[in-house]
């Protein structure tokens, strides 16, 4: 059973007020707010827990480790991946993504060679690349994206070439909300090509259970704190075959075997990939984050989620000059839109005074409003704890704003 009022109450900010009016949070995509079992985990480890993991002898310290392995074990069952050592701790999507591009340009990059990613990716799937590309002396290349905002996927056969690495893309566009195909995706790609293929999962996972299995891909890298979990964790899920041969991304205690004055041997997967101390409450806390969504049961964030996107489409779709972008049949519940020639951070400005937390401006995908000839959007992205009741007050907003700003 969904039981939208025993949810809100697991979240403690969503009782708070802002401005002197109830907090009304549509800044989902940005980062989503955490249920007590994820703060609690995190107040639990300070208080009875906390000591450094993979190198102390007493109890608290074994104790430790025993938790923070027995959490990427949760993130493996999680995303089906065969292996736990395939699950890098990482700060999150950007930093998994920066590993990848550096580990895998290391060895796999040269002059010449081509990379594709998306018109749609957010900025940290994209300058990472570009980077790369500029170090090696690489091609980058891209798939467009169409007016409704989704991926012109028939352009794909057409950009591959014997010269293709990786290819890397979104599974979930954090600003037009597009579900990408995936599977499709990776199943073209394979039939075309031996590059390796990196899916980025950061506005996925709060929505989807995504098994890297059945998807096939190499690596898919996303934030804790998009599902419900700490800001400063992350994950690189990537296949053995890859993760083994590549050189360290960082150096130094916890990635090493044996260290000589002159040489050092690197330790096995994972620790080689995990330099330092690593976030441990972080780890610990997206696990119980991933047991928190897992008990609520995506079906039933889909489906609250679903209804809130067709409310909230069809309600601003009766505000007159409002402009929606991103109208895939296939999306989450992001809704992107422009009201006449109204400035977006006015209209951000002026929600907040109610109480009503959206993101205003290019939202990281700058390619996208070069696309779409605008300078950016307002952007409201919506989770399972949002209310028709939310939206509605949303809407009212909207109107008050457009008259005062008109
Ligand atoms: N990729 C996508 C699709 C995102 O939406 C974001 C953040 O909004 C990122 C990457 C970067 O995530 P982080 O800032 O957590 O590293």
């Amino acid at each position: 059973m969904f039981d939208i009022t025993k949810i809100r109450e697991e979240f403690p900010i969503l009782t708070k007020t802002v401005n002197g009016k109830p907090l009304i949070y549509f800044d989902n995509g940005a980062t989503a707010q955490k249920p007590k079992q994820v703060i609690d985990a995190i107040t639990n480890y300070y208080t009875n827990q906390n000591s450094n993991i993979h190198r102390g002898v007493h109890t608290l310290s074994r104790e430790i480790t025993i938790a923070y392995e027995e959490a990427r074990k949760i993130i493996q069952k999680h995303l089906n991946a065969e292996h736990a050592n395939e699950i890098i701790f990482t700060k999150g999507t950007t930093e998994s993504i920066n590993l990848v591009a550096h580990c895998f340009g290391k060895i796999n990059i040269e002059a010449g060679d081509e990379i594709i990613i998306t018109q749609m990716e957010h900025h940290s799937n994209i300058v990472p690349w570009q980077l790369l590309c500029e170090e090696k002396k690489a091609i980058l290349k891209f798939i467009p994206i169409n007016q409704e905002g989704e991926l012109m996927l028939e352009e794909l056969p057409k950009l591959i070439t014997s010269k293709t690495k990786l290819i890397a893309f979104t599974h979930i566009s954090n600003t037009l909300g597009t579900i990408n195909p995936v599977k499709e995706i990776i199943h073209t790609i394979r039939s075309l090509s031996n590059a390796a293929i990196l899916v980025d999962g950061a506005q996925a996972v709060p929505h989807i259970q995504p098994n890297v299995q059945d998807l096939d891909c190499d690596f898919y890298v996303f934030s804790g704190h998009k599902l419900f979990g700490p800001t400063g964790v992350g994950i690189l899920y990537g296949k053995e075959e890859w993760l083994t041969k590549f050189p360290p991304y960082q150096s130094g205690g916890g990635t090493i075997k044996t260290v000589m004055l002159q040489k050092t041997e690197f330790a096995d997967l994972p620790l080689k990939l995990e330099a330092g101390t690593p976030n441990i409450e972080g780890g610990i806390g997206l696990a119980e984050a991933i047991k928190y969504v897992t008990e609520i049961g995506f079906e039933n964030i889909q489906k609250q989620e679903d209804d809130l996107l067709k409310y909230i489409t069809k309600k601003l779709l009766e505000i007159d000059g409002l402009k929606i972008y991103g109208t895939s049949k296939h999306k989450t519940a992001v809704i992107s839109f422009n009201v006449g020639s109204i400035h977006p951070f006015d209209i951000g400005t002026l929600l907040d005074k109610y109480g009503i937390a959206i993101r205003s401006g290019h939202h990281c995908t700058q390619p996208i409003w070069e696309f779409y000839n605008v300078p950016g959007t307002i952007r409201a992205s919506l989770s399972f704890y949002n209310t028709i009741e939310e939206i509605d007050s949303f809407v009212e907003a909207i109107k008050k704003s457009i008259r005062l700003l008109s």
